[in-house]
């Protein structure tokens, strides 16, 4: 007899399978249809020894000291600031568009503040950003937008901009300095021995028991427990009663290649010509000293595995009646990026997760995140500052308190 069942062993299901157990003393069974834990941040030594991510690149980044604290108890930390270009116009410059990028394609040599001028001068103003179409021409005009987004966002969710919400294209920003950096939060750190060994010590626990190469439903009528985590697809629990909700799916294509660097990035995106969007050589993220190399395409796709729910009005539409089926469960928690339809990050998932604890035990998440059973011990986080904004000065923890705290408030 287990007190819960959690469908699925990526962050979603890891984080309250170690909560409920090490917080509450509560016996849980986790299971995962696929043959290993960790969900889509799975990854794992390849044949030639290189450590790859099976399901595309996984970059940690987060504002919240919450949800970075508690990931440390059960890793060490690499720092790493993720840098990505785009190949435009047969050059390659550096994405987010920054100074550098106007400079380079243009053969110009603006400062910041003169390519400000340029970025309003061929802005067209929109008085109320509803699309992602939208949130770039009103920031960069058309013919950046037509070089860098229009042509990968179609690939990448096989619609136009103009049908997205725009929440997609606002996860890139554009800059008028000469920062390159893909993420400027105050955490970006990859698990130093790599997510699954992150995830192997989250589950490492004497009440948590896990079942591979295991679909929920064949666990029906099997085994009793009292109530549900369910982490997978939210349409597939409710046998698809208002119909398909559409989430976007990706072919990824690994290789190795027998020099010991690729490519001059950790990614380089492909917005145009060819039918992957971006290439990814894993040496970079992890930081491996290794004679080969690994890389890995994405290749879009409508079928397949449920890899992004898609941010669009009749989408929402959709969910929101498949939400209410949800609220009307008593026994089972729906939690993660599938099950409660959102586009999140890994940061955002740990984030909701612990919410969703707190809301069980009846106590608000930051307690709930460090909450010990009576018989049981959390290792204490490993403290780890992170380059950048996050310095030891009253100045930098101030700034670092209210990015915190306002990250904290939108989720
Ligand atoms: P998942 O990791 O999808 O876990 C759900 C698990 O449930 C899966 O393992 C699945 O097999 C299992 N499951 C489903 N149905 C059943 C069933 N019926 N029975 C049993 N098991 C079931 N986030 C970042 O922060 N940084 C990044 O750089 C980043 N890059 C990404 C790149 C790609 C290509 C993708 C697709 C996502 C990326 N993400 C990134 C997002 C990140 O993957 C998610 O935020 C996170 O993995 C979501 O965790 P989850 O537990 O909700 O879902
Ligand atoms: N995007 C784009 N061109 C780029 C990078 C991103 O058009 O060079 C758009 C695209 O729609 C993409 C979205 O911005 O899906 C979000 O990009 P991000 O890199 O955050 O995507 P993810 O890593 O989640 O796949």
């Amino acid at each position: 007899m287990f007190d819960y069942l959690v469908v699925g062993a990526g962050f979603a299901g890891s984080v309250l399978a170690e909560r409920l157990a090490n917080g509450s003393g509560k016996k849980v069974l986790i299971c995962d249809r696929r043959p290993h834990i960790g969900g889509n941040a799975y990854d794992f030594y390849n044949d030639e020894g290189i450590l790859i991510h099976k399901y595309g690149p996984h970059i940690f980044h987060t504002n919240s000291k919450e949800v970075f604290d508690y990931l440390s108890r059960f890793t060490e930390w690499r720092e790493y600031q993720h840098r990505v270009l785009a190949m435009v116009d047969g050059m390659l410059v550096p994405i987010p568009i920054n100074l550098d990028t106007i400079n380079k394609l243009y053969g110009l040599n603006l400062t910041s503040f003169e390519v400000e001028e340029f970025f309003k001068k061929v802005a067209e103003p929109c008085d109320n950003v509803k699309t992602s179409e939208d949130v770039v021409v009103s920031k960069v005009g058309r013919e950046l937008y037509e070089k860098f987004f229009r042509g990968y966002t179609r690939k990448q969710w096989g619609l136009d901009p103009s049908e997205l919400d725009a929440s997609v294209t606002s996860r890139v920003p554009t800059r008028t300095n000469r920062d390159d950096r893909y993420f400027t939060d105050v955490y970006q750190a990859m698990p130093k021995n790599g997510y699954t060994k992150m995830f192997e010590k989250m589950l490492d626990h004497p009440n948590i028991k896990i079942m591979l190469n295991t679909d929920y439903r064949e666990l029906e009528g099997e085994i009793e427990y009292d109530q549900m985590i369910y982490t997978g697809p939210v349409d597939s629990f409710f046998n698809y009663a208002y119909g398909k909700l559409p989430y976007r799916s990706l072919e990824f294509k690994h290789e190795t290649h027998g020099v010991e660097q690729y490519q001059p990035a950790p990614v380089v995106n492909y917005p145009n010509e060819q039918p992957y969007t971006r290439i990814t050589e894993f040496k970079y993220l992890t930081g491996q000293v290794h004679d080969k190399t690994s890389i890995v395409y994405e290749y879009p796709q409508a079928e397949g595995d449920p890899y992004y729910p898609i941010p669009r009005k009749e989408n929402a539409e959709l969910y929101r009646k498949y939400k209410e089926l949800v609220d009307a469960e008593t026994n089972v928690h729906f939690v993660g990026r599938l099950a409660t339809y959102k586009y999140y990050n890994m940061d955002q998932i740990v984030a909701q997760a612990l919410t969703e604890y707190g809301k069980i035990i009846g106590m608000k998440r930051k307690e709930a995140a460090v909450k010990v059973a009576a018989n049981g011990s959390i290792p204490m986080p490993v403290s780890v500052v992170m380059p950048g904004n996050n310095g030891h000065n009253g100045i930098g923890q101030h700034l670092n308190k209210l990015k915190e705290e306002r990250w904290l408030q939108k989720q």
